[in-house]
């Protein structure tokens, strides 16, 4: 068995203050020890010390869709989200490519991105075609042959939840979707990149009805499930729900039929339902009232809203999403990437970054959203925050001048514009390399 040993400047553990100059022990993926100086009964195989770095819990993606992984760029958003979402199933029909391998082809890329820019696990809103071997070829890709990176990752160096989307726009539009969710949902059970969870997103309100979900809410409280909706995004929904107006009336006119019709709700029924569900992610939530932000504070624990804040920008030029407000009412709040149809990247750290430097909150507030707060919110029992008995899947900061900052100053200038987040494990491999004959023994 390998065991390594590492002592960062800095280690984050967000259990406690930050630690500095404090070992952490890993071994076959899991977090032995943490500690300011080695036991000797432990048994290690390799030392390393890292100067001027800061080790953090692998990071959480709590909203994203990986299928649009090959934009290069986000689709123009020209203030009308109805045009937008237009654009949206335009290209995806557009490709000239066989489906199957351009859908293969941005799946994997999403995750390459996601692992590069250290997210460790990922919440991924899927549609059809989809398939778990492919999200398991690019998990085998992350894994780097060295025995350093097998000590920290233990073989499963990122983690899916795969989120498959339920409508019911139309009548065959959900029969086609409910199947395809349980054949995703059984099929990622047994993969170790999954906790076996089931998840299932029940669009949004302008393409699925309250009644849809509420009965898949009523499916998830049976297996313990998680929910995830796209909920006042925009304007235009708010326009649709509120009084049948707005762009989407005429746009999505030729989609709709009059079952869905029949059974759509107001926006708070919407939320209503969706906080039943064991858990619930409410993806973006830019327009919930007063009132629909009470009741999720009200089910803090098993509900949240994920802001994309660059995503917000792409849609929100010059405009602030109410953030420290919505906190001070008591509503959980994760950040997640959303798609590369509308933000530029799929980096993690660049929306901790744009919260951090965007709004007067606390950058450990701001971290926790990406790692704590995710992994209580989600039931992730061995991630989240660093500590014995964890996974040691952690993303490492380098930066010079570190060594000289206090606590404070230390959270301040991690989270500022020019740091970039990766999987310590590939920061490791170019040192490695260096002390493989020397001191690592590895
Ligand atoms: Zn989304």
């Amino acid at each position: 068995m390998n065991r390594i040993a590492i002592k960062p400047t800095w280690l984050i553990t967000m259990v406690s203050e930050p630690l500095r100059d404090h070992w952490l022990v890993a071994s076959a993926g899991r977090i032995e020890f943490i500690g300011p100086s080695m036991p000797s009964s432990l048994e290690i195989d390799c030392h390393i010390e890292l100067p001027n770095i800061a080790i953090l819990p692998g990071l959480i993606n709590t909203h994203s869709h990986l299928e649009f992984s090959d934009l290069s760029v986000p689709l123009v958003a020209d203030g009308s989200f109805t045009k937008w979402i237009g654009d949206v199933v335009s290209y995806r029909r557009s490709s000239t490519d066989d489906p199957l391998t351009s859908r293969k082809r941005a799946i994997q890329c999403g995750v390459h991105e996601s692992y590069d820019s250290g997210v460790r696990y990922l919440v991924d809103t899927i549609t059809a075609p989809w398939s778990v071997n492919w999200v398991q070829e690019a998990i085998d890709d992350c894994s780097l042959p060295s025995d350093v990176a097998k000590a920290l990752t233990g073989n499963v160096p990122f983690m899916v939840q795969a989120c498959p989307e339920v409508l019911d726009i139309r009548m065959d539009r959900r029969d086609a979707t409910q199947s395809h969710c349980r054949e995703v949902n059984r099929s990622t059970v047994d993969r170790k990149w999954s906790t076996g969870r089931q998840a299932i997103s029940p669009h949004a309100p302008y393409t699925a009805s309250l009644r849809l979900v509420r009965e898949t809410v009523q499916w998830l409280k049976e297996v313990d499930g998680i929910a995830s909706m796209h909920l006042g995004e925009s304007r235009d929904e708010i326009a649709w729900l509120s009084d049948r107006s707005g762009p989407m009336l005429e746009t999505l006119k030729s989609f709709r039929d009059q079952h869905y019709l029949e059974n759509i709700g107001t926006l708070h029924e919407y939320v209503q339902a969706i906080v039943d569900a064991p858990v619930a992610i409410v993806a973006h939530g830019n327009y919930l009232t007063d009132g629909d932000l009470a009741l999720l504070a009200t089910h803090r624990k098993t509900a949240a809203i994920v802001h994309c804040a660059r995503t917000f920008e792409h849609f929100h030029a010059h405009k602030s999403y109410p953030l420290a407000d919505r906190l001070a009412m008591g509503v959980t709040h994760l950040l997640g990437t959303d798609s590369r149809a509308s933000n530029p990247d799929l980096n993690l750290w660049a929306e901790v970054q744009t919260v951090a430097n965007s709004h007067a909150i606390d950058p450990e507030q701001v971290i926790a959203m990406v790692t704590r707060s995710p992994a209580e919110l989600l039931g992730l029992s061995d991630l989240g925050t660093l500590e014995v008995g964890k996974r040691s899947l952690c993303t490492a900061i380098g930066l010079d001048g570190l060594a000289v900052l206090n606590v404070d100053q230390a959270l301040n200038r991690l989270v500022r514009r020019d740091t970039t987040a990766v999987p310590l494990e590939r920061h490791l491999q170019g040192r490695i390399r260096g002390m493989r004959n020397a001191e690592s023994g590895l």
